[in-house]
């Protein structure tokens, strides 16, 4: 089948698109190529197109002929959207309402969504459910959430299908070593510590080593990207397919790590030394982020196949030496 892959030149976007063709899917990317790269783009055409554009998006549209979308079009960068939030609002929830009516003006049903767990806002309970209030403490977190309720309104009103996958932390990069994590500038703790560790940047931050976890340091979830693009692939067939479903599934591995575990994980991985500063604490980052992926697992017989966290480096690892070596400023 084709499918239309909004930001499919991005991180996540170019693994789902791997995903999909290897289930005998054409992936067609349409991506404003802001922050995606035509090299990440090999299993299927790129067109080059902003999800605001509703004229190049009725192009692209009446030229292949989609028959449901995968949307992963969206600025991601939290602490920008709390010094920009109009840049956030008009991209992630602007942009998809344009989208939306495009699909709904040519007769797209099916689209699944990439939400994130930062939709949840400080958790009240860990591992977190579906069914935990959405309460984001940041206007990325909130375009998202906001993303979430059009497809509600859009499904009541106009029949289109969808649904949302809430990620948790997307690590690791495909293991044949094709593609891997490329974000520029780089804001994500796995990348950055893989710097350290091969010299390419003098030490890692640690942000806040004064949390009330059990080492002082962050929790979080780490899910591996070609895990989360399976999901996609399982989440598009399930709704041409008309399996019941959820409107909104978690995608985590449903363990969480500190970032003193990442370093050390990431020691043994490389054999290398990573220097460490301990910093002041991010802005908005809660104390522990773990997720139950328990529904998607019932409903669409999903499960990680990166279990643990040393896998998960090894592919960072051996996508990050592949990488040209240049110092990172
Ligand atoms: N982190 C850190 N130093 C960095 C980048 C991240 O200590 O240079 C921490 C961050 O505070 C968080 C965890 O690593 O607890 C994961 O951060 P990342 O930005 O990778 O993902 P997020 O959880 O923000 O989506």
């Amino acid at each position: 089948m084709r499918f239309l892959v909004t930001g499919g030149a991005g991180y996540i976007g170019s693994h789902t698109c791997k995903a999909l063709a290897a289930s005998g899917h054409i992936p067609i990317t349409y991506d404003n190529l802001v922050y995606g790269h035509p090299w990440a783009v090999r299993w299927g055409p790129l067109e080059q197109g902003d999800i605001a554009d509703r004229e190049r998006l009725d192009q692209v549209i009446k030229q292949y002929q989609p028959e449901a979308v995968i949307h992963f079009a969206a600025y991601t960068y939290v602490g920008e959207s709390v010094q920009d939030p109009a840049k956030y609002y008009r991209n992630n929830v602007v942009g998809s309402l344009s989208l939306l009516e495009a699909m709904r003006d040519h007769g797209i049903p099916y689209i699944v969504f990439s939400s994130t767990c930062a939709s949840y806002g400080i958790p009240e309970q860990i591992p977190i459910p579906e069914s935990h209030p959405q309460r984001p403490i940041n206007p990325y977190g909130q375009s998202k959430l906001m993303v979430e309720q059009m497809l509600r309104d859009f499904r009541a009103a106009y029949g289109i299908q969808s649904i949302s996958l809430r990620y948790f932390n997307a690590a690791g990069a495909d293991p044949e070593g094709e593609i891997g994590e490329a974000h520029n500038p780089e804001t994500h703790l796995i990348p950055l510590v893989l710097d350290a560790a091969s010299g390419r940047r003098p030490h890692i931050t640690l942000f806040g080593d004064d949390y009330d976890t059990p080492d002082g340091t962050c929790i979080r979830d780490y899910i591996h990207v070609s895990d989360l693009a399976r999901a996609h692939v399982l989440a598009v067939e399930a709704l041409v397919t008309h399996q019941p479903v959820q409107a909104a599934y978690n995608l985590g591995n449903g363990q969480g790590f500190s970032v003193k575990e990442v370093i050390a994980a990431a020691e043994a991985v490389t054999q290398k030394q990573i220097p460490v500063q301990i910093g002041a604490r991010r802005p908005g980052d809660p104390p522990r982020l773990v997720g139950d992926a328990s529904a998607i697992m019932r409903d669409l017989s999903w499960k990680p196949t990166y279990t643990k966290l040393a896998q998960i480096l090894e592919t960072a690892w051996l996508w990050h030496q592949k990488q040209p070596y240049q110092k990172a400023v």
